[in-house]
């Protein structure tokens, strides 16, 4: 029996959230969706650097549920990312949903199966069952250098470019050799008078090129959909069982060729063997997210382009300077210093029964069962959760698998089977017991690096297994792991 004032609140209008409310609006239960800012896009929204482009193939990172075949390239660009979602949101009504500049401040389980959701516009209000889609790389990390602050010229995070901005004939600094930074130079090297790419750590770089569509096959694509459904089954199984499964030890040929391609890119691209020398990582290939990229190697071989990396010491009000005592004088400095995967839903606070604090509980270590839910904190659901498979698969599968088991435990809700439901501690515990033993076998542990998939234990959370396992995992709720009431 269904109830009739049942209402889910979805916290987030990026994909993850708007794939939460196409299916929620299938099966006909009322939401609302918060979101801080006043577009939908999340990531692809607050990113708008010069060359940005996605590294999963256009025809895999879509929804299932809308193929498009209109995308202009083998890898997306940015832009189009965004005005895709926006359209998806639009053209599934999905727009009239969203209380869009309206930031959830707080969500409380008040008990009886019911949440209170505060909001800085004050158009929060009571829900049934809260689904997170708040996104993995949303906080914004600057690096603590000393002098940050005395800098006189122009400087900014990678994720809040300035459109407006023009970089030409300027003396520019990116900090950071992550998958932006090695997007950034590539996309402003013609134009600005010098680039110097400050790095700490080399990164593995896979050689590969992003062509254009051709009209014919845009064509194809549009009378045939077959087609695309087909590449897309094709791209999942590429990336997400060979590709995935190499990086948890499940593929250790695949982890051997992706090594031998890296290293070739970077003997047949990289002409001077000094500077080789100098790109050339000392961990495995996969430890760190890897890179695709054809454009790098050619770009920070260019006249007015500059590896540094001597360590930064500090960064004064004409530049940075390094420890042999060079100041790098600039007139912009780029942070392409990452993220911090572990913020997740905060700053909001939430608060579950008996007055626990996520946050709180949260501090030191982010612990979720198996991706989706939390001891105390009934009907909350996660997308993007702890443990989600972060930098192996295609982050639109992950989150529709999780939607998918999600929408499982929400219907059961909203039937009026049960009025709240939470995984057992116990359940949650072995699980993440599980996980702590699987991932010492991944390349992110056993590869020699240090990434932004270890959180402050010192431990990676990510997920160990293959995607297989992810999808049965989540295929359907096995209750005897969750309570109800
Ligand atoms: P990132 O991979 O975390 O890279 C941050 C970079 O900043 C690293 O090179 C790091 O060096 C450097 N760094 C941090 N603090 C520093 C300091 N104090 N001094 C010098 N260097 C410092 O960040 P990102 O490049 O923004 O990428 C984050 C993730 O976003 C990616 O892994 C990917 O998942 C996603 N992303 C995806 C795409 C795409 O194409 N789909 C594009 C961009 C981003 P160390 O390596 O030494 O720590």
């Amino acid at each position: 029996m269904e109830q009739a004032s049942f209402k889910v609140a979805i916290i987030g209008a990026g994909a993850s959230g708007i794939a939460t409310a196409v299916n929620l609006k299938r099966m006909g239960i009322p939401f609302v969706i918060f979101e801080r800012a006043d577009d939908v896009g999340g990531t692809w929204r607050d990113n708008a650097y010069p060359g940005l482009a996605c590294d999963v193939p256009s025809h895999l990172y879509r929804f299932s549920f809308a193929p498009n075949a209109e995308w202009s390239h083998e890898y997306s660009p940015g832009g189009e990312i965004h005005a895709y979602f926006r359209d998806v949101a639009k053209q599934r009504g999905i727009m009239e949903h969203v209380r869009f500049s309206s930031e959830v401040t707080e969500a409380r389980f008040i008990g009886e199966g019911q949440w209170q959701i505060s909001t800085t516009k004050g158009d929060g209000g009571l829900f049934n069952a809260i689904v997170l889609a708040t996104g993995i790389l949303h906080k914004a990390v600057l690096p603590s250098i000393e002098g940050r602050d005395s800098f006189a010229g122009t400087a900014f995070h990678s994720s809040r470019w300035d459109r407006d901005l023009s970089l030409a004939g300027k003396r520019v600094g990116i900090i950071g050799t992550g998958s932006t930074a090695t997007q950034i130079l590539p996309a402003i090297v013609d134009d600005v008078a010098s680039v110097s790419l400050f790095q700490r750590t080399p990164q593995w770089i896979l050689n590969v090129p992003n062509n254009r569509f051709a009209e014919e096959k845009k064509q194809a694509f549009r009378t045939e959909p077959g087609k695309m459904a087909d590449l897309y089954n094709h791209l999942n199984f590429v990336f997400n069982e060979r590709f995935a499964a190499a990086l948890v030890g499940e593929n250790d040929e695949g982890l051997a060729e992706m090594a031998r391609m890296c290293r070739e890119n970077l003997e047949q691209n990289v002409h001077d063997p000094e500077l080789r020398d100098r790109l050339t990582p000392s961990y495995q290939t996969g430890c760190k997210r890897l890179i695709v990229s054809d454009k790098f190697y050619p770009a920070i071989q260019r006249e007015n382009a500059h590896l540094v990396d001597t360590p930064i010491t500090r960064i004064e009000p004409t530049g940075i300077r390094t420890e042999d005592g060079v100041l790098h004088e600039l007139d912009v400095i780029v942070y392409a210093t990452g993220f911090d995967p572990f913020a997740f839903f905060r700053p909001a606070v939430i608060i579950g029964r008996d007055g626990v604090s996520l946050n709180e509980r949260w501090r030191e270590s982010c612990q979720a069962y198996r991706s989706v839910a939390v001891p105390e904190f009934p009907n909350l659901f996660f997308v993007g959760g702890p443990n989600s498979p972060i930098g192996n698969f295609s982050y639109l599968r992950t989150a529709e698998v999780q939607i998918g088991y999600v929408m499982e435990l929400i219907r059961r809700l909203a039937d009026g089977n049960y009025r709240e439901v939470e995984p057992t501690q116990e359940a949650t515990d072995a699980f993440n017991a599980e996980v702590e033993q699987a991932i010492t076998r991944t390349v992110w542990v056993t590869g020699g690096c240090t990434s932004w998939y270890f959180d402050k234990r010192g431990k990676v959370v990510s997920w160990p297994w293959s995607y297989g396992r992810f999808k049965a995992d989540l295929e359907q709720p096995r209750m005897e792991e969750f309570k109800v009431a």
